[in-house]
């Protein structure tokens, strides 16, 4: 099977994270079931979703359908930012649950920190909770900042297991990635392409390994992630991208092709800072 090529990551709860998934954020309802069952065809096991992109039933709708066994997938989606506290996170992950027609997710994330709200500290012991309880097998966050991580962390009894933030060679965060490393906290990188509002594909850098391992720009820049250890789930509604998005695991950039898109650093940010956004 395609996906036995696919590294995996070990979390710090003892899960395991294939490092290469496929995302739908802005994958329209109406298509999400046929888009993720091409994206199951063409080999991803490793779906990430929210509650806020309106499509777990899609998603769930094309697990079902493919008949791969439960165990061999792996299926993140996030709680809203009008669901913290903490009835109201139970009652998020039992309506993600319901519409994802699953027993569990492998992980939940809180989606973002939305620090005027003050909630995140509590949600994230509903989340604890969560695990216990097993309605998600590994938990985590999105867009935590390093002061987000560390009150969590001072405020409950476990690290997260992953933090999802905007990250892509304009957008490095050195800084967060290293602390969140060094707690165990592993990082997911979204909008590994840029979300195609920086012109990589046609950075020297990029373009010249891509000429010279016989790949496309896309397949540099994705393989550029694994090799720093980030887990990625680029998205494309179209299955000849998905394809293209997972053949990067036959080739390694050198570590000078490596060091020419690490300067490609510019402090890029295409989404909102996670401190403005409430
Ligand atoms: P991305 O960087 O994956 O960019 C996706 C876009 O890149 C596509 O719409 C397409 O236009 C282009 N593209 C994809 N493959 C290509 C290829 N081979 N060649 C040329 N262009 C290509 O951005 P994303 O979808 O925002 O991020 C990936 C995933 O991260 C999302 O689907 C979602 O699951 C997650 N995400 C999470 C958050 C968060 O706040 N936690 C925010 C945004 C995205």
């Amino acid at each position: 099977m395609a996906n036995s090529y696919v590294p995996t990551i070990e979390l710090n709860d003892g899960h395991h994270i294939p490092q290469l998934g496929f995302g739908v954020f802005l994958v329209d309802p109406e298509q999400t079931e046929r888009i993720v069952s091409d994206a199951l065809e063409a080999g991803y096991r490793h779906i990430d979703t929210a509650a806020i992109y309106g499509n777990e039933e899609g998603v769930g709708r094309a697990i079902a359908k493919s008949g791969i066994p439960r165990d061999e997938l792996f299926v993140t989606t996030k709680l809203w930012n009008d669901a913290q506290g903490t009835q109201s996170a139970f009652d998020a992950i039992d309506s993600s649950l319901e519409k994802l027609g699953l027993d569990n997710v492998d992980l939940y994330l809180i989606h973002w920190p939305t620090p005027e709200r003050d909630l995140y500290a509590e949600t994230w012991r509903a989340l604890e909770q969560i695990k216990a309880d097993g309605k998600a097998r590994s938990i985590g966050v999105s867009n935590f900042l390093k002061s987000h991580l560390e009150r969590i962390m001072a405020e409950s009894d476990t690290v997260p297991a992953v933090d999802q933030i905007e990250l892509h060679p304009a957008l490095q965060s050195r800084e967060l990635t290293s602390f969140a490393r060094s707690v165990g906290t592993q990082i997911e990188a979204w909008g590994p392409l840029g979300q195609g509002k920086y012109p990589l594909f046609e950075e020297q850098s990029v373009v010249s390994a891509a000429e010279a391992h016989g790949k496309s720009p896309a397949q540099v820049v994705i393989r550029w992630h694994l090799q720093h250890g980030n887990i990625v789930f680029p998205k494309s509604n179209r299955a000849e991208r998905m394809a293209e998005n997972f053949d990067v695991l036959d080739f390694t950039l050198t570590e000078s092709e490596m060091a020419g898109i690490d300067a490609l650093e510019r402090d890029g940010r295409v989404g909102t800072h996670p401190n403005e956004f409430n």
